[in-house]
């Protein structure tokens, strides 16, 4: 293999192609197009398709397609040839500029919650040029938004980019208010910690929970689970070394920035960061980086396991999205500065973002509310469903000497006075110790921690972006009024951390403790389910504030809160079919047919000598017995329960229902069965069990 340099990004039509291949004048604009979103000419698109063209069929393309992110959670792609006959019969390859910037795959089996009017099927793509194209297989992938013919969004991408625009117009004008004239852009960088575990190939192929939900219904505790702590940061094993080596390669082709791995805390539970970029980019490597990492499994004869929360009593998965605001002059906003000035613009962006996680608690837990992330938050592996910030020790104490204005018992004792003194600089390894936080300050960024492994990192910077534009534009409108700038930043500072500190928690997250104070002292929000949840993405405070910065209009709102309930419902009545399925037509057979086996042994220990008394085989066959009775019983239910479903048209309801008797009924089921594997013979047990898939990749 040659160096990673050399191979560095050599599947992705980035800036050195383009400054390679296009002309001077073509590049400058397209230059000015992706770094301060001028409008791009047609000529210009033009030339940039041709040289796109010639650079993918001479790395082997035959097909080109406009890759986009529904709201189906995965990505989408159709794809079409380069071919067009030419007059003497052969063909040409052929790329235009129309077909780049625009495409229109038919969008009638998208989900659209009602968005698209059944005889306007259509949907357009539109070329997201701030994110360069790339070759999977023999395709050229061209990252784009997707939208309805009325212009609304069908995808997370469009919306993740009017997010953006909405900061940085909001934070542009704070900047102008610090006399900070040469920043054009402001934009928000995202590096995504994602979790995953490993499987072998053999075994998933004899488990239907994980092949059809990604998730094991069934499995009684193994006699080792994750209590040694012995696999966190442990030793690789071969097998999962030879996987990842591949994985960055393919990974790097792509030119994403894969850099950390380690073992995670569960046996078979894995991780992987990048270094981070601009959040859309993020965003769609985040995309690509999840689907390589299932192709490359599948080279190795493994499975690789994006699923929230797989193995019941054993940690999950999830998705840390560590997120910074920075200037196109290099300057990160959330890092506090070299002089007093500088150092009270961080402490307004700093407030920023304390009030909107507070003010938009809500939206942040419905961006991470999917059936499968229901299971982790608040189970002490990930954080609370409770929102809550983590400052450290050191910033606290800053915020509480100007809230006070009382002397700052810092290192030095300085009277807190902003404009005035120069802060410390907040030193990592004291912000970062808290690992229970759902929102924790960790030097110069923040990590919001609820994120789910499978989730799309989208949805969570929108509300982070659009809550933050907010706080802003709310500071902008004052100060730009003000008659004396510095006494009302001092004002309006001291005021937010009046308002808002209820939302700043330094304690330990998982504590029992801590959801009863957030909750009956703090008021804080508690919306423990997906269906508790997102109704309230279409509160009149919420609507307004994401209409008003032009997010969302109000229809998209509430296909979303559709589609997204609608995704709930339809997980878990998948997971409850499977299950009824799996302890019919086998966990019941398989324990009868040890019975039988059972009964049999008494019976011919019997013919041997009437006086042998077979207890065990007796004992255990009524026990036995008693249990696939059990689970007879409480399959019919869960059945019953489903079809019952058939009659609510309401989704709201449907939800409520799926919370409050589906998942019950499930985990009724699961009881039985689960007490049934201890007791059956391994011989009978019709697939593996947790100890042989935590434990199987060698
Ligand atoms: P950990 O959280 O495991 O201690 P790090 O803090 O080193 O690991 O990095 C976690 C992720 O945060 C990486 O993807 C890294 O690139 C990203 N990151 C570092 N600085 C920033 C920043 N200013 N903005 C956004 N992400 C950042
Ligand atoms: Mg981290």
């Amino acid at each position: 293999m040659k160096n990673v340099p050399d191979y560095f990004g050599s599947l992705v039509f980035d800036d050195r192609v383009m400054k390679a291949n296009l002309s001077a004048e073509v590049y400058q604009s397209l230059r000015k197009t992706i770094d301060e979103g001028a409008k791009l000419d047609l000529s210009v698109a033009n030339a940039v398709a041709g040289a796109m063209k010639d650079w993918a069929v001479a790395n082997g393309a035959t097909h080109y397609t406009h890759w986009f992110q529904p709201l189906t959670g995965i990505t989408a792609e159709k794809h079409d040839s380069f071919i067009s006959p030419s007059p003497d019969g052969g063909v040409i390859m052929e790329f235009s500029g129309k077909e780049l910037i625009k495409g229109e795959p038919d969008a009638s089996s998208f989900p659209s919650g009602g968005l698209r009017a059944t005889f306007e099927a259509r949907g357009y793509t539109a070329w997201d040029p701030t994110s360069y194209a790339f070759m999977k297989g023999k395709t050229l992938c061209i990252p784009t938004a997707f939208c309805s013919y009325g212009g609304e969004a069908l995808d997370k991408k469009t919306p993740l980019l009017r997010s953006m625009q909405a900061l940085n117009k909001q934070a542009l004008r704070i900047l102008r208010l610090f006399g900070n004239e040469d920043v054009k852009c402001v934009r928000t960088s995202v590096g995504p910690e994602q979790e995953y575990f490993l499987i072998t190939k053999e075994m998933y192929e004899q488990r239907r929970d994980i092949r059809f939900t990604g998730r094991t219904l069934f499995g009684a505790k193994p006699p080792k689970g994750q209590e040694m702590d012995d696999h966190y940061f442990g030793v690789i094993k071969p097998r999962v070394a030879a996987f990842m080596e591949e994985l960055n390669e393919e990974l790097w082709k792509l030119g994403i920035l894969a850099k950390t791995e380690h073992n995670e805390v569960a046996p078979a539970q894995h991780e992987l960061a990048p270094i981070y970029s601009t959040t859309n980019i993020a965003t769609d490597h985040n995309q690509i980086m999840m689907e390589i990492m299932q192709k490359v499994a599948a080279k190795h004869g493994l499975v690789c396991l994006l699923h929230e929360k797989p193995f019941a009593g054993v940690n999950g998965s999830g998705k840390h999205n560590n997120w910074s605001i920075s200037t196109d002059t290099g300057v990160n906003l959330l890092s506090p500065g070299e002089t007093p000035y500088e150092n009270a613009q961080f402490l307004l962006f700093l407030c920023a973002v304390i009030k909107a996680v507070d003010d938009y608690q809500d939206l942040l837990r419905i961006s991470v509310a999917t059936a499968g992330n229901d299971h982790r938050l608040g189970a002490n592996e990930a954080p609370p469903a409770v929102v809550s910030m983590f400052l450290g020790d050191e910033l606290n104490a800053v915020l509480e000497a100007i809230e006070n204005d009382t002397p700052y018992a810092g290192t030095e004792k300085i009277q807190m006075k902003l404009g005035v003194n120069v802060l410390p600089k907040f030193n990592r390894d004291t912000t970062d110790r808290n690992r229970t936080s759902p929102f924790a300050f960790t030097g110069n960024k923040f990590e919001f921690r609820m994120l789910g492994s499978s989730n799309s990192i989208a949805c969570a910077n929108i509300m982070l972006n659009s809550a933050v534009a907010e706080s802003l534009k709310i500071y902008a409108d004052r100060l730009e009024k003000a008659e004396d700038f510095e006494t009302a930043l001092h004002e309006m500072i001291r005021k937010t951390i009046k308002d808002h500190k209820k939302i700043i928690f330094n304690g330990n997250g998982y504590d029992d403790a801590w959801i009863k104070e957030a909750t009956e002292e703090r008021g804080l929000l508690n919306y423990r389910t997906t269906a508790d949840c997102l109704p309230h993405l279409l509160d009149e405070k919420n609507v307004d504030m994401l209409t008003s910065h032009k997010v969302f209009t109000e229809a998209e709102l509430k296909s979303r809160y559709e589609i997204t309930l609608e995704n709930y419902c339809k997980t878990v009545i998948i997971e409850a079919n499977t299950m009824v399925d799996m302890a019919k037509t086998e966990i019941a057979p398989a324990i009868e047919a040890y019975a039988a086996e059972l009964a049999k042994t008494a019976a011919t220990k019997r013919s041997i000598d009437s006086a042998i008394s077979c207890g065990y085989e007796i004992g255990l066959v009524k026990k036995l017995s008693a249990l696939t009775e059990q689970i007879a019983m409480k399959a019919d239910e869960l059945d019953a329960a489903l079809v019952s479903l058939h009659s609510i048209d309401d989704i709201g309801e449907e939800a409520n229902v799926i919370r409050d008797i589906i998942l019950p009924k499930m985990g009724e089921l699961r009881l039985p069965c689960d007490e049934a594997e201890t007791l059956t013979s391994k011989k009978y047990w019709p697939f593996p069990t947790y100890g042989d898939l935590l434990f199987g990749v060698r």
